[in-house]
């Protein structure tokens, strides 16, 4: 049944949109939710129904279909995303790198050979992507990265360490970056195409997480690792362009994840106000729980609004939106937080109960508020691009 919040959310996508939208709820309630409150107690990672993905073209698609993709517009991949994340974070964290980050890159900036070597692994699932960017010393600043990349016959040596390395443990690409020159900051640095199969020096290693363990965060060292000249994707010294492409898009997807988690916190909510009850009502009846249950769809709905807005920008071919990337990307992942918060406040004290799921998008949501640039990088770039400081 639509709900009220459907209405307006749906109210101007193309009737294939909808659809999908429909399918892809379908799907994930049916096939990934009653699985995943099991999945984050043992600390299981989602392989199995990540694979589930693979036949419905959920994997690829911002992928085109001559590499087995089902290439669709970019309001549509958003719309995947947000019902994907509104069921399970590790999921939809799993298309949205592979597509936004990974395969998008590769698609904009790699060689034939690199295209033909990957995406049509990307889009049916057998490759997992990893991206490695955020080192021990910081993430914020990747200018000033310390992994090395020191040119040897044929190729690099590398060394250094990423932390934070979402799906590494079961990832068959990672795409990573590495200074060729510290000095030179953000112009020494590469992109690189890693096969963790065909590489020796590359290790992983735990990296233990108060929360979220299903995803099993690691770290990844690089030890004298040595990738050949065709693991460059794009040109030597020319990879913040790579990471900057990237990024754009995967802040679209992250922002259009955080609106899928700020439903489902509604989407909890509201059914728990209409039934407990205190001083012999509903919960529900009290203006205060009425102003939460207000507040929390008025957020969603406006950072579903502007998430949208930009995924047509991009389908109209919009070269830059780096300052609506930011702005998508910092309003989302706060309505997300401050909905998981309103929302454990409706529950009260069982919001910390392991019996219901409320209490954990809130570490969730979180995290989206840090993944691919903090609150306050977005910030200084909404800022600073309309200062006249920075290019939008
Ligand atoms: C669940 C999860 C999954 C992740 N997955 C990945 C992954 O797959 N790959 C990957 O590479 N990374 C991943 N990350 C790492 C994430 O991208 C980083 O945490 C993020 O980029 C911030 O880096 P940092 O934590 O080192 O914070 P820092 O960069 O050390 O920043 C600390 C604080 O200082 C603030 N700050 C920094 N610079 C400024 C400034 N100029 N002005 C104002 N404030 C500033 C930051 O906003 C932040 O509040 C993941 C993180 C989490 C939590």
């Amino acid at each position: 049944m639509t709900s009220p919040m459907d209405r307006m959310a749906d109210f101007d996508l193309t009737p294939e949109q909808r659809e999908i939208r429909a399918f892809v709820r379908e799907f994930a309630e049916k096939e990934i939710l009653p699985h995943v409150e099991e999945y984050e107690r043992l600390e299981k990672y989602p392989l199995d129904l990540v694979q589930k993905l693979s036949p419905l073209g959920l994997l690829g698609p911002m992928i085109p279909e001559s590499y087995g993709g089902s290439f669709s517009d970019v309001v549509s991949y958003g719309i995947i995303c947000e019902e994907l994340a509104r069921v399970d974070w590790v999921v939809a964290s799993v298309v949205s790198v592979a597509n936004s980050l990974v395969g998008g890159s590769i698609l904009r900036f790699g060689s034939d050979a690199q295209k033909d070597r990957w995406l049509p692994g990307i889009a049916s699932g057998e490759v997992i992507c990893s991206a490695c960017l955020t080192e021990p010393s910081g993430g914020t600043d990747l200018g000033n990265m310390r992994t090395t990349a020191t040119p040897a016959d044929g190729g690099y040596r590398l060394n250094g360490t990423k932390v934070f390395i979402s799906h590494a443990r079961h990832a068959g690409l990672f795409l990573a970056v590495a200074t060729l020159d510290r000095e030179k900051k953000h112009r020494g640095v590469t992109a690189f195409l890693i096969d963790p199969h065909a590489i020796d020096g590359m290790r992983i290693g735990d990296f233990p997480m108060r929360t979220l363990k299903r995803d099993n965060l690691a770290e990844v060292h690089f030890e004298d690792a040595f990738v050949p000249d065709e693991a460059v994707l794009g040109e030597p010294g020319r990879g913040f362009p790579v990471l900057g492409s990237a990024l754009d898009l995967g802040r679209y997807s992250v922002a259009a994840r955080c609106v899928g988690q700020s439903q489902r916190c509604i989407d909890l909510a509201v059914p728990y106000a209409l039934d407990r009850e205190a001083f012999g009502s509903k919960i529900g009846e009290f203006q205060l729980i009425q102003q939460k249950i207000s507040d929390m769809v008025c957020r969603t709905q406006q950072a579903r609004g502007i998430v949208y807005q930009l995924g047509r920008m991009k389908d109209a071919g919009v070269e830059r939106c780096s300052m609506e990337s930011s702005m998508a990307k910092l309003l989302a992942s706060q309505a997300a937080v401050q909905n998981a918060l309103d929302g454990m406040q409706i529950f009260g004290g069982y919001s910390c109960t392991a019996e219901y799921e409320i209490g954990r998008l809130l570490m969730e949501a979180k995290t989206l508020e840090f993944g691919e640039g903090t609150s306050e990088l977005h910030t200084k770039i909404i800022a600073e691009t309309m200062l006249g400081m920075r290019k939008g």
